[in-house]
């Protein structure tokens, strides 16, 4: 076992199923990826520690158990076409694509989404080549979802907004799950907003601390 792959078995053991992260396929994508290809230079201890880490632009890479947890109540299957807003490093997008989605990511700033798609070209032969999985990479406002490519069966919105954009509700597919951290600028809750029909049912889970969503439906720049 190489020195990252044992880090990785290590969090998955300490940071995830210590906390209740029960999905096989989720913990087998958070065993297969390689964050430490995700970050700036960082020693395999770092890149796997239990906290959210700084990337470029003054964003950040969510902590593991954040990301596995996100994946989990997603409830992704193989297939399904899921919408990613906020690229940011490119883990998250490399976690959907190694279960098997159909990803379309969404980021705002060029200088993250140049990095992500280094760090996925890097890692997409080797981990993610065998599902095949397309992956769709956007420079736009995620705030207003991604209509071009819509419906899709999942949305994972990975930065913080005040409220539900209007945009996500209508590019779900019908049933359909949105995963979306909801709060003020400095504390969310994680919150899953399951569609039948024109029914939108909610329903919280963790406490969590995103960057905020910056966009003509989220927050204005600070
Ligand atoms: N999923 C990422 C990962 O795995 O590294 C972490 C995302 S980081 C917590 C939040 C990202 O959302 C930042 O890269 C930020 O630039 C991006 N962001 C903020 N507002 C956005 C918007 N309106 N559209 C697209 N991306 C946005």
């Amino acid at each position: 076992m190489t020195e990252s792959e044992a880090a990785r078995e290590k969090m998955v053991r300490t940071q995830l199923q210590a906390r209740g992260v029960r999905s096989q396929a989720v913990l087998d994508a958070m065993r297969a990826v390689p964050r430490h290809l995700f970050v700036p230079e960082l020693s395999i201890e770092k890149a796997y520690s239990d906290r959210a880490l700084p990337t470029a632009a003054g964003q950040t890479i969510s902590q593991p158990y954040i990301v596995a947890r996100m994946t989990e109540l997603l409830s992704v299957q193989p297939g399904m076409k899921v919408l990613e807003v906020g690229t940011g490093s490119g883990y998250q997008t490399a976690i959907l694509a190694c279960m098997g989605a159909e990803v379309v990511t969404v980021e705002r700033s060029p200088e993250l989404l140049e990095w992500a798609r280094n760090a996925l070209a890097e890692v997409c032969p080797e981990v993610l080549g065998t599902f095949g999985a397309p992956i769709r990479m956007l420079l736009a406002d995620g705030s207003m979802g991604a209509a071009e490519d819509a419906p899709y069966d999942r949305i994972l919105v990975t930065a913080a907004a005040p409220r539900v954009p209007k945009a996500y509700e209508a590019q779900l597919t019908d049933p359909g799950r949105l995963v979306i951290p909801l709060g003020d600028r400095y504390t969310q809750t994680l919150t899953i907003i399951d569609r039948q029909g024109d029914q939108f049912t909610a329903t919280n889970d963790v406490a969590c601390r995103f960057v905020p969503l910056i966009g003509e439906d989220g927050w204005a720049p600070a």
